[in-house]
C-alpha cells in the first residue's frame, strides 16, 4: 500500500461524513481524511472546503511570506510564454512554450514543462 497523506485542511476532522468516521466499534472518531492522493490545492486537500478553510486560516500569512504583489503588473512579450502541449499526427504528446503576444511557438521537453523553475520568461 503506498503512503497515504492527510488533508491539511484544519477543519476536515469537524465535518460530518461517513467516511470520516473511523476506529473502534465503540470509539469511532470523526478523522482527518487520510488518501493516497487528493484532487484540491496542489494535492494537498480533500474537497474545495477544506482548501478554502486553509486559505482562511491562513492565506494571509502565506501571501505576507511569499511576496504580496503591491504593483500592477503588465503582460509584455518578455513574459508571455506559457507552457502547453498539443499532440503530433503520431498522437504524441509535443510539449510547447507558445507566447501570448507574439504567438511564437518553441518546442520543449517533457522534464522542461514538468520543472516549474524552467521558464523563458525574464520580467
Ligand atoms: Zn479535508
Amino acid at each position: 500500500m503506498s503512503e497515504l497523506k492527510l488533508c491539511q485542511g484544519p477543519s476536515c476532522h469537524q465535518y460530518h461524513t461517513k467516511d470520516r468516521l473511523k476506529g473502534p466499534k465503540e470509539n469511532k472518531t470523526y478523522q482527518t481524511r487520510r488518501r493516497s492522493s487528493f484532487y484540491y490545492g496542489g494535492n494537498n486537500f480533500c474537497s474545495f472546503q477544506c482548501y478554502n478553510d486553509w486559505f482562511n486560516s491562513f492565506g494571509n500569512r502565506a501571501i505576507d511570506h511569499f511576496g504580496r504583489t503591491t504593483e500592477v503588473k503588465h503582460l509584455t512579450e518578455e513574459n508571455a510564454w506559457q507552457k502547453t502541449y498539443d499532440w503530433n499526427s503520431n498522437d504524441d504528446t509535443v510539449y510547447i512554450y507558445r507566447n501570448g503576444i507574439t504567438k511564437e511557438e518553441r518546442p520543449i521537453t517533457r522534464e522542461q514543462y514538468k520543472d516549474n523553475n524552467y521558464t523563458l520568461n525574464t520580467s
